[in-house]
C-alpha cells in the first residue's frame, strides 16, 4: 500500500507578449517544495474593500514557469504515475484551471507540433515501450474515452458519434455495484495493441468532440473529458491479474461567473460555471477535513467517476493551469486556493490483485486429477462409480471357479479395486455363512488358518477404507469449490458485459439526462453485439476511414467558399507547415528505409567474407598440417568489429525510423484534425455571412420564420434590383415539386438543370467553373458535419445550393433585365436568389483573391 497526499503540480501558460512584471514570482527552494507568489498589481488592489492583501503564497510540488516544456511536463509529472500504473497501481492525473489556461494543451498537446504532443499520447508511447520491453509478463489494455457534459455522459468513442447527433447516443450512466464499486454502462473499452491504435482511439475521440460541438453549444469549455488507460498483467501460469486504470482528466473550465468587474465581487466565492466542478470542490473540501463521515460523491457525475482518485485508491496529481495575466488575477488565485486544498488529501493506493476464476479452475482441475491419479496409485484402479451388475455376475463367476479349484497355487484375482475386493470378501462371507453349519467340523482346520490371517487383513482393509473416505470428501470439496468458482465467472461475465454496455437493452438511461427514444434504444441494442466484437477494429481504422465518402456532398459554390475560407484562415498555415514538415519526414523515412537497407546487405556480405575467410583458414590449416593453429586471425577480427560497427548503426537507423514512424502518424493525425477544425470554422462563418446578409436586408424585429426569412431575405434584394425580374423570373403557375428537391438534395443537379432550362449559354458555368478551380475534390470537403441537412432548413442549407458559377450570378445579378426561367417555383428561387446575393456578398470580400487568380 503506498499512502500519498495528492501532489499538486502549477503551469504557467506563456503570455506571448511581455507580462508587466511583478503579477507572480516563483519561489523554488531545494526541498521539493516551490511557491508561486501572486502579487495584485496597485490599481486592481485598491478594488477589493474586504481584502487588503497584496500578494497571496502558494506552495506545489513543483511549478512549471512559462517556458516550461511538453516534454518536461511529462517527466516530472506524468511518467511516475505511468510507472505506478504498470506496477499495478490505479492513478489519475488532472488538469484544473480557467478557459484558455493550457489544460487541453497540457493533457492532451497542441494542434500544430508534434513536439507539442501532450501527457496522453507521451504516456501512451511510454506504456507501449515498457510493455514491449517486459516480457515476463502478459499485459492486455483497453482505452475508454469519456466526455461529461451537463452531467450526461457520453462514449466519444462511440462508432455512432458519425451518424448521430449527441443527444441521440445513448448516456453512459453509473452503476454501483453491492461493493460499491463503480461502474460505467454504454461506456466502451477499446483494445488497443500498439501505441498507434491508441493513439487512433485518442484522435478519434477528439475528433467527434469536436463535430458534436456548436457554435451555441461551446462544450468544449464545459465539460469534462476522461481519457482512460486500462491495463491488466498477468505472470505465466500464475492466477493473479493486477488491474490498473489510468485517468487523464481535462476538466472544464473553471472560471466563476460574476466577475462584475474590479471591486465588488472579485476573489470573493462567486458561483461556478459548472455545477460539477463545484461538487468536485465539495467533495475536495469534504475529503480534506478529518474525520467526515460522509463524501458528497454522488452529487455529481464527475465526482462519482473520480471516486477512488479522490481519496481512494489512487495516485492522484493534479496540475493546475494559471493563465498569470492581470485579468486573470482573481480566477488563477481561486485555481491555486483550490489546488492548496487539494493537496491536502491523502490516497491510498492498493496493488489491484485479484484472483481469475478461470485460472483457479484450470488449477483445480489439476489438482483433483493429480488427487485421482494418487487415489488410483492406492486402490490399483481409477474408481468410478458403483459396480456395475455384470461386474458384479463376473466377480462371482471367478469366485466360483476360484473355489471349485483344486489347485493349492490357485489365486482369485480382481486387481487391488477396493470395491472389487470387498465384494469378494463379502460374498465369500455370504457363501461361507451358507455352508457353515454342515459343514462345521470338517472346515475346522481351514477356518483356524483363516483365523489368523484375516484380522491382518481387515485392519488393512479398514486403513484403505479410510483412506477412500478422505479422498471421497476431498473429491466433493474440490468440486463444490469448482461450481462456485464457474457461478463466479459466469457473474463476472455477466457484469462486465454490462459495464461495457453488452447489455444495454436492459437498461434505461439517466432521468436527468433526458434519454433517447425509445426506438433508437432498440436498434442499439441489436447492434450492441456486433459492435462488441467488431468494435475495435472499425474504431481504429475508423478516424481515417471517416475521410472518405462524405466528399461529393458539398455543392460547388460552397466548395469555391470554402477554399477561399482556406485559403484566409490562420490555421492552413499551420496545415501547411505540417504537410511541409510530414514531407521531410517522409523523405527522411525513405532514406533512412534505403541506408538501412544498404546497411543491411552490408552486414551480410561482410558475413560472408568471415565464412570464407574462415574456410580458407580451415583449408590451409589441413594443408600445413599445422592443427593446433588457434591464434586468432586478424584479418578475421577486423571484419568481425566491421560487422558490429555496421550492426550498432543498423540498429540506431532502425530505432530513428520507428520514432520517425511515430512521428509521421501524429503528424497525419494532427492534420485530420485541423482539417476538420478549419471545415467546422467555414460551417460557422458560412452560416455567419447569411445571417448577416439576412441581418442587412431585413427590418428589425420582424417576427421570424425560418421560411419567412428565406422569403425576407429576397424581397428587399428583388426591391433593390428591379420589379422586373421578380415577374420575369418568377412564372406562374408554380412549378412541379420535384425540381425543388433536386436542388435541395441533388447538388449535381442543381446549375445544369437550372441552365439547360435558358437558352444554352456558352461557355458552361460548370465548366467555367472547374477551368478556374481546378477539381475542387478536396479532401478536406469530407468531414462537413454541416452537411447533414436539418429541418427546417437552417440558412446554412440555401447556401448549399448556390450556383458556384460567377456567370450565372452575372447574368442574374448583373443583368437585371434579363429573362431567365429559373426553376418555376417561387420557393426554390427564392433560394437561388438568396444564394446568389449571400455569394455575391462573398464575392466583394474576397475580390481580391478572385481577381488575382
Ligand atoms: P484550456 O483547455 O485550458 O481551455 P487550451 O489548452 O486550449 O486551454 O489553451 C488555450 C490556448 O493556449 C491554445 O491555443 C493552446 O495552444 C495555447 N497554450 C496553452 N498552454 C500553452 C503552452 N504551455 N505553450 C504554448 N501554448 C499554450
Ligand atoms: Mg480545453
Amino acid at each position: 500500500m503506498v499512502k500519498q497526499t495528492i501532489q499538486i503540480f502549477a503551469r504557467v501558460k506563456p503570455t506571448g507578449r511581455k507580462q508587466p512584471q511583478g503579477i507572480y514570482s516563483v519561489d523554488e527552494d531545494e526541498k521539493s517544495v516551490a511557491a508561486l507568489e501572486i502579487i495584485l498589481p496597485r490599481d486592481l488592489a485598491e478594488g477589493f474593500v474586504n481584502n487588503k492583501r497584496e500578494s497571496y503564497k502558494f506552495k506545489f510540488q513543483r511549478i512549471f514557469d512559462q517556458e516550461s516544456k511538453q516534454e518536461a511536463i511529462f517527466d516530472i509529472i506524468a511518467k511516475p504515475v505511468a510507472e505506478s500504473v504498470l506496477a499495478g497501481y490505479n492513478g489519475t492525473i488532472f488538469a484544473y484551471g480557467q478557459t484558455g489556461s493550457g489544460k487541453t494543451f497540457t493533457i492532451t498537446g497542441g494542434a500544430e507540433r508534434y513536439s507539442d504532443r501532450g501527457i496522453i499520447p507521451r504516456t501512451l508511447s511510454y506504456i507501449f515501450e515498457q510493455l514491449q520491453k517486459d516480457s515476463r509478463k502478459m499485459y492486455t489494455t483497453h482505452i475508454s474515452y469519456l466526455e461529461i457534459y451537463n452531467e450526461c455522459g457520453y462514449d466519444l468513442l462511440d462508432p455512432r458519434h458519425e451518424a448521430s447527433s449527441l443527444e441521440d447516443l445513448p448516456k453512459v450512466t453509473i452503476l454501483e455495484d453491492p461493493d460499491q464499486n463503480i461502474h460505467l454502462k454504454n461506456l466502451s473499452l477499446q483494445q488497443a495493441t500498439t501505441e498507434e491504435e491508441a493513439l487512433n482511439l485518442l484522435f478519434l475521440g477528439d475528433t467527434n468532440r469536436m463535430i458534436a460541438e456548436t457554435p451555441m453549444n461551446q462544450a468544449s469549455t464545459r465539460s469534462h473529458c476522461i481519457f482512460t488507460i486500462h491495463i491488466s498483467s498477468k505472470e505465466p501460469g500464475s492466477a493473479t491479474v493486477r488491474h490498473a486504470k489510468l485517468h487523464l482528466v481535462d476538466l472544464a473550465g473553471s472560471e466563476r461567473v460574476a466577475k462584475t468587474g474590479v471591486g465588488g465581487q472579485l476573489l470573493t466565492e462567486a458561483k461556478y460555471i459548472n455545477l460539477s466542478l463545484h461538487y468536485l470542490e465539495q467533495v475536495i473540501i469534504a475529503l480534506a477535513e478529518k474525520h467526515r463521515s460522509h463524501i458528497p460523491y454522488r452529487n455529481s457525475m464527475m465526482t462519482n467517476v473520480l471516486r477512488d482518485s479522490l481519496g481512494g485508491n489512487c495516485m492522484t496529481t493534479m496540475i493546475a493551469t494559471l493563465s498569470l495575466e492581470k485579468r486573470n488575477i482573481d480566477e488563477s488565485i481561486s485555481t491555486c486556493r483550490f489546488a492548496q486544498r487539494v493537496a491536502l488529501i491523502k490516497n491510498e493506493a492498493v496493488l489491484n490483485e485479484e484472483i481469475d476464476p478461470r485460472l483457479i479452475i484450470i488449477h483445480l482441475k489439476k489438482e483433483i486429477q493429480e488427487l485421482k491419479d494418487e487415489l488410483a496409485i492406492v486402490t490399483g484402479e481409477q474408481r468410478t462409480e458403483e459396480l456395475t451388475q455384470g461386474e458384479l455376475d463376473k466377480l462371482e463367476e471367478q469366485i466360483t471357479s476360484f473355489l471349485e479349484d483344486q489347485d493349492p497355487e490357485s489365486r482369485l484375482q480382481v486387481g487391488s479395486d477396493m470395491r472389487k475386493i470387498h465384494y469378494c470378501f463379502h460374498h465369500l462371507k455370504k457363501l461361507l455363512n451358507e455352508r457353515k453349519i454342515p459343514e462345521r467340523s470338517e472346515s475346522s482346520h481351514e477356518i483356524k488358518v483363516q483365523d489368523g490371517e484375516v484380522p491382518l487383513r481387515e485392519e488393512e482393509f479398514k486403513k484403505l477404507r479410510d483412506i477412500l473416505k478422505q479422498r471421497d470428501n476431498e473429491i466433493n470439496i474440490l468440486v463444490n469449490m469448482l461450481k462456485k468458482e464457474k457461478k463466479k465467472v459466469q457473474d463476472m461475465f455477466n457484469l462486465q458485459n454490462t459495464s461495457r454496455g453488452g447489455t444495454r437493452q436492459s437498461l434505461s438511461s439517466s432521468p436527468s439526462c433526458g434519454g433517447p427514444d425509445d426506438s433508437s434504444k432498440a436498434s442499439v441494442s441489436s447492434t450492441s453485439k456486433l459492435t462488441q466484437d467488431g468494435s475495435s477494429v472499425d474504431y481504429r481504422s475508423g478516424f481515417h476511414r471517416r475521410k472518405a465518402g462524405k466528399s461529393e456532398e458539398m455543392s460547388l459554390g460552397r466548395q469555391e467558399a470554402f477554399e477561399i475560407f482556406k485559403q484566409d484562415h490562420a490555421d492552413s498555415v499551420t496545415i501547411e507547415d505540417n504537410k511541409q514538415i510530414l514531407r521531410q519526414r517522409f523523405s527522411e523515412a525513405k532514406a533512412l528505409g534505403e541506408s538501412i537497407n544498404e546497411v543491411r546487405s552490408k552486414i551480410g556480405h561482410l558475413k560472408e567474407e568471415i565464412n570464407q575467410r574462415q574456410m580458407q583458414r580451415v583449408a590451409l590449416s589441413i594443408t600445413d598440417n599445422a592443427v593446433g593453429d588457434q591464434e586468432l586471425d586478424p584479418v578475421e577480427e577486423k571484419l568481425r568489429s566491421k560487422m558490429e560497427e555496421e550492426k550498432k548503426s543498423y540498429k540506431m537507423m532502425f530505432t530513428r525510423l520507428k520514432g520517425l514512424k511515430v512521428e509521421i502518424e501524429h503528424l497525419q493525425l494532427l492534420m485530420e484534425k485541423a482539417k476538420v477544425k478549419l471545415k467546422k470554422e467555414f460551417e460557422v462563418w458560412w452560416i455567419e455571412e447569411a445571417t448577416n446578409l439576412q441581418k442587412k436586408s431585413l427590418p428589425a424585429n420582424s417576427p421570424r420564420t425560418l421560411e419567412s426569412q428565406q422569403q425576407q431575405q429576397l424581397q428587399p434584394y428583388l426591391a433593390h434590383k428591379s420589379e422586373l425580374i421578380s415577374r420575369k423570373i418568377m412564372p406562374s403557375p408554380p412549378p412541379p415539386s420535384r425540381i425543388q428537391k433536386n436542388s435541395f438534395n441533388n447538388p449535381s443537379v442543381e446549375e445544369s438543370d437550372l441552365i439547360s432550362k435558358s437558352p444554352p449559354p456558352s461557355p458552361l458555368p460548370s465548366r467555367n467553373y472547374e477551368k478556374r478551380f481546378g477539381n475542387p475534390n478536396m479532401e478536406e470537403s469530407d468531414l462537413t458535419p454541416g452537411n447533414k441537412v436539418p429541418s427546417p432548413p437552417p440558412p446554412s442549407r440555401n447556401q448549399k445550393n448556390r450556383p458556384g458559377s460567377p456567370n450565372l450570378e452575372e447574368r442574374v445579378l448583373g443583368s437585371p433585365s434579363s429573362s431567365i426561367p429559373f426553376t418555376g417555383d417561387s420557393q426554390t428561387d427564392t433560394d437561388i436568389l438568396a444564394f446568389l446575393k449571400a455569394r455575391q456578398n462573398l464575392l466583394k470580400k474576397k475580390g481580391k483573391h478572385l481577381s488575382t487568380e
